[in-house]
């Protein structure tokens, strides 16, 4: 097929039966597009390797019409009420409920997201971030400021303008939502980019768009390839602000891109190699269960994966025999489209393999393999890793320092409080941090010293759509979520009132 050739939309068969349209063009000004740049992308399905369909894949050019689409919607849509803006997401949320089935089997297909015990808790963030930001959109007040007797002033949260967004493959919906919905309540228009590797869900969420009566351009969709679409985006001379989400190495680039251009505004949200403390007195089934769930979730592709946990040497062998067993005795590997299995394959052949020479690493370097270690038995086909355990991994080893986004943690000891600090902090990441202990000061006192932009006290992973998430160090610029997250998405302009002054 010539790129020309390719449709607009295509009926897909899901493997649980159900058929559907699935939109490939560009969602740009209400509308899916063919891509100018000829380009597409092919996407695959992880657990049986077997093509899907190709969606239309922007160039510098789509980008150009994108952003065009969007600066030409932003005059009106800033005037929008807030309160209007909130019931238009209301109604997103509303078709997102209303889809959920169908959202959750497409990122099932196309991610390889086991999709009721997975994707299901995606599409529930959606809804639950979608509604926040609702509420916030008529809320963005500044203050007012009294100065002397003579002058007072007041500030405006005024949005950036055209916002460009960038989002990596491992929550496609979820990543999406955090960054559309405060973007568009604080009165933002968005040219989101999806990953080139996961296409689908949000091109079906421009249908939801287009349903739930948003204006033309306020929100356009574009998949397409990071070098090319990613690259221009991040590049474009009328973006106000770009937002990103994906590799340090990636965000490190987009930030070059940023700068040398017409320095916009950035916010990163980038990797990590989140540590997890065990001290012996926590409540020790909690702690492995938690542990296992902090790392294994998501097939191990969270930024935040708690991936190096520290446990204290009086508990140390019995911790890494217990969460071997908790994980021989709840892990369910299989077909994402089975609803007792929640760990499914990898997202494609390349981080499949990627994960696998990490595993080889670790036991060339000495680490002690403790569980899994490669693709599980019964597997034929599609890029399943079995949940893998190394046991006293050092601080110098390439499986420690570096992020796998893989099913594989590391496991080694500490003796004391400052020791266990010490090694949690030994990383040029900062995204996140479990603690687990009964002891309150302790617990206080650890999560004060932890140079990470999360902490989580006796859980690990469980993000709050109230709450900041961002990265200290190399995990990022910037927080989502919570009140800070639309913070991003507004500038402050003082204006100052004389009263009386006179010259
Ligand atoms: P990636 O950096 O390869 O890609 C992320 C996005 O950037 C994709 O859409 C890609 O097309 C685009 N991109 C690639 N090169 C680009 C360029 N030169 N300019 C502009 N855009 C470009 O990351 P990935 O493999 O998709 O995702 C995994 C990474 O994302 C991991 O490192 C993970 O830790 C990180 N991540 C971070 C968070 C967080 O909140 N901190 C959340 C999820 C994932």
């Amino acid at each position: 097929m010539s790129p020309s050739s390719l449709p607009l939309s295509q009926e897909i068969a899901l493997p649980n039966g159900v058929k559907y349209t699935q939109p490939l063009g560009l969602f740009i000004n209400n509308e899916f597009v063919p891509a100018k740049s000829g380009n597409r992308v092919e996407t695959i399905n992880p657990a049986t390797e077997e093509p899907i369909c190709e969606v239309h894949a922007a160039g510098a050019a789509d980008v150009d019409a994108a952003v065009d689409a969007a600066r030409a919607a932003f005059p009106k849509w800033k005037r929008v009420s807030g309160a209007e803006r909130g019931a238009l997401m209301q109604r997103l949320v509303r078709l997102i409920y209303e889809e959920r089935d169908l959202l959750s089997a497409i990122d099932a297909l196309d991610a390889g997201k086991p999709r009721l015990k997975n994707v299901m808790n995606d599409v529930e963030e959606s809804l639950s971030v979608f509604s926040y930001y609702a509420g916030w959109a008529d809320k963005l007040t500044g203050k007012a400021i009294e100065c002397s007797p003579d002058k007072f002033a007041y500030t405006r949260h005024e949005p950036y303008g055209v916002c460009g967004q960038i989002v990596p493959w491992n929550y496609p919906l979820g990543m999406a939502s955090w960054k559309i919905a405060p973007a568009v309540a604080a009165g933002n228009v968005i040219v989101l980019k999806t990953s080139e590797v996961t296409p689908l869900s949000m091109l079906y969420f421009g249908k939801l768009v287009q349903k739930a009566g948003f204006p033309p351009g306020v929100i356009n969709i574009i998949s397409g390839f990071g070098r090319d679409a990613g690259a221009a985006l991040a590049a474009h001379m009328d973006v106000d602000k770009i937002a990103f989400t994906g590799s340090t190495l990636t965000g490190r680039a987009v930030m070059k891109a940023a700068a040398e251009s017409n320095m916009k505004a950035v916010t990163l949200e980038c990797g990590g190699k989140s540590p997890n403390l065990v001290f012996a007195d926590s409540d020790f089934e909690q702690a492995v269960k938690w542990s296992l769930f902090g790392i294994m979730y998501n097939m191990g592709q969270v930024c935040s994966a708690t991936s190096r946990i520290y446990v204290e040497e009086t508990i140390y062998d019995k911790f890494v025999e217990a969460i071997k067993q908790e994980s021989l005795a709840t892990a369910r590997i299989g077909d994402p489209f089975d609803d007792s299995v929640e760990h499914g394959p990898q997202v494609n052949e390349a981080q499949y393999k990627k994960v696998l020479r990490y595993i080889e690493i670790g036991k060339k370097e000495g680490a002690r393999l403790i569980l899994g270690g490669g693709t599980p038995a019964a597997t034929t086909k599609g890029y399943y890793v079995e949940p893998t355990i190394f046991a006293d991994v050092t601080e110098d080893m390439t499986i420690m320092k570096e992020e796998i986004f893989g099913p594989v943690v590391c496991i080694s000891k500490f003796s004391t409080e400052k020791e266990a600090i010490r090694k949690a902090n030994n990383s040029e990441y900062g995204l996140g941090a479990a603690v687990f202990t009964t002891n309150l000061n302790r617990a206080h006192r650890v999560a004060a010293e932890i140079e990470s932009g999360t902490v989580w006290i006796n859980s690990s992973n469980d993000c709050d759509v109230n709450l900041p998430f961002g990265g200290f160090k190399q995990s990022g610029i910037g927080s989502e979520l919570g009140e800070y997250g639309i913070n991003t998405y507004t500038q402050v302009k003082a204006v100052h009132v004389n009263l009386g002054t006179r010259l």
